[in-house]
């Protein structure tokens, strides 16, 4: 897993290796499995430099050409899914039969998009009489990305693809806690054609995602992160007047009514708890569930998720692997304990699971309350809350009921209910009748504390480039005096 060095710059690998170490740890087995180091003030000014100076000729470079640089980096991707599934399944500890469907390939299914839609990033012509204007998207200039650490292939591809089909450079750090993907995908760049110092990786934490945000060459920052970082990081980016796109933490609702399909209600509150052992930031962790279908709902909820197969995570047949950290663990565990002190009842789960690494068991509380830690905060774990409810204006309220606004759902076989709930959720993102699926084509993203700005489909290209308005005089000039 030992990348050839810790960072990406101009078209080719970097090392400074007076930088902090960055030790890299396979949460399945808690051993250490690459060495990096952070960034030092050298590999920063390389990477800003870099990405600054290929600006202008990128910028240049036809849209057609673009597109077609990022469709040939999805190719590479998709052929070597098994290589990058295999390294994001050891930076994240996430099952290889989840990597395997979801971040690679959901990866190049954003750059083939982009790729392909980029021609189509046109401007108006606006007739004015004698006159006319006509308006025409540029890009903004050096862009930064930072990401979590849930989904770092994914994450990597999803603002890279919008940013440089826009004609954008990027300087892309990575979660200190998965620095490997990034590596990899700005490699298969490089391999696709891309030209050196478009699109560049550097390792670190907060303070090297800091210098980042407020260099002054840098024009836009997409972050994925923790509300907290956002406040702060919005806040940074604000000082110099810099565009901004924040993909935050959540705490969303999941309303299953008594109508619903009880198998498909089933799934998709696993969807929306399990995947990635629990830490997505969409997860509908506040699943409302009405009074006529609860104790079925909890029956068989607790007998599929007793299904599960927890295991060595690159063992295709384990679909619940570890938490993605020791600390995570840890903070998780800590919300369990809440919830128990707090009166939840605990359905199932609850405890380590009794191997190496950082293992927590698919866990699920019933009799969960709104005022209770567990239906309040982002844990970001496999924790799942059951809260119940009678009526549809009471569970719309009540989901409604947080600063997060994320993403929502709602399972009921009445369309006309579900179209009435989706249009009161408080919440950027929503689906009906499914959960968490997020294909390249439709816009992602939070209300409220969760962010805004929006990653994939074409909100992202307004999001990645800037309209430039050209009034065109065609008679003479006239003036007072
Ligand atoms: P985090 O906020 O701790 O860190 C996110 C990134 O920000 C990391 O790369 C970190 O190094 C960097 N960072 C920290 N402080 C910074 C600062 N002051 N300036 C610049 N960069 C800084 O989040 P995390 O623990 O890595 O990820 C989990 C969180 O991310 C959860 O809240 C989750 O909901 C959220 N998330 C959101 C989305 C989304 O699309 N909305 C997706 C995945 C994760």
């Amino acid at each position: 897993m030992q990348p050839t060095a810790s960072h990406f710059v101009n078209g080719a690998y970097l090392d400074d290796t007076a930088g902090t170490a960055l030790p890299v740890i396979y949460p399945a087995t808690g051993e250490v499995i690459a060495q990096l180091h952070h960034a030092t003030p050298a590999v920063l000014e390389a990477a800003l430099a870099a990405a600054d100076a290929a600006r202008a000729g990128w910028a240049a470079t036809p849209a057609a050409d673009r597109g077609r640089i990022l469709r040939r980096a999805a190719d590479i991707m998709r052929e070597r899914n098994r290589d990058l599934s295999v390294i994001e399944t050891m930076d994240t500890g996430k099952p290889l039969s989840e990597t395997l469907v979801a971040d690679a390939s959901s990866g190049a299914d954003a750059l083939e998009y982009f790729g392909g839609l980029i021609g189509a990033l046109t401007g108006d012509h606006i007739p004015l009489g004698a006159d006319w204007a006509y308006t025409m998207r540029e890009p903004l200039g050096l862009c930064v990305g930072i990401g979590a650490w849930n989904y770092p292939t994914q994450i990597v591809c999803w603002k890279a693809a919008p940013a440089l089909a826009c004609g954008n450079t990027m300087v892309f750090k990575p979660s200190e806690t998965t620095p490997l993907a990034a590596l990899q995908i700005a490699a298969i760049f490089t391999e696709a054609g891309l030209p050196p110092g478009v699109f560049n990786v550097i390792q670190g934490a907060g303070d090297v995602g800091g210098a980042l945000v407020t260099d002054p060459r840098v024009a836009k920052v997409s972050l994925t992160g923790s509300a907290p970082t956002g406040r702060k990081v919005y806040a940074a980016a604000a000082a110099s007047m810099k565009q901004v796109t924040m993909e935050l933490g959540g705490k969303s609702p999941l309303v299953i009514f008594d109508d619903a399909d009880l198998e498909d209600a089933v799934s998709a509150a696993i969807n929306a708890n399990f995947y990635a052992s629990g830490q997505v930031c969409s997860n509908g962790t506040r699943v409302f569930v009405q009074g006529g279908i609860k104790a079925a709902f909890l029956d068989r909820l607790a007998q599929r998720v007793g299904n599960a197969t927890i295991g060595d995570p690159l063992d295709e047949a384990t679909n619940f692997g570890p938490m993605a950290s020791e600390r995570q663990l840890e903070i998780v565990q800590g919300f369990i304990a809440k919830g128990l002190a707090e009166g939840a009842r605990l359905i199932c789960g609850g405890g380590r699971v009794d191997r190496a690494g950082f293992y927590l068991q698919p866990t699920i509380f019933a009799d969960v309350t709104d005022d209770m830690t567990l239906a309040r905060e982002e844990i970001f774990g496999p924790v799942l809350s059951v809260l119940d409810f009678d009526t549809e204006a009471e569970v719309l309220a009540r989901a409604n009921a947080t600063d997060y606004g994320l993403a929502a759902g709602v399972m009921t076989r009445d369309l006309a209910r579900a179209h009435r709930m989706v249009a009161g959720f408080q919440a950027g993102t929503c689906w009906i009748n499914s959960y968490n699926l997020t294909p390249a084509g439709m816009p992602f993203g939070g209300a409220k504390s969760s962010g805004f700005g929006r990653e994939n489909a074409r909100a992202s290209l307004e999001a990645y480039s800037q309209m430039k308005s050209v009034y065109v005089g065609m008679g003479r000039v006239e003036a007072a005096y």
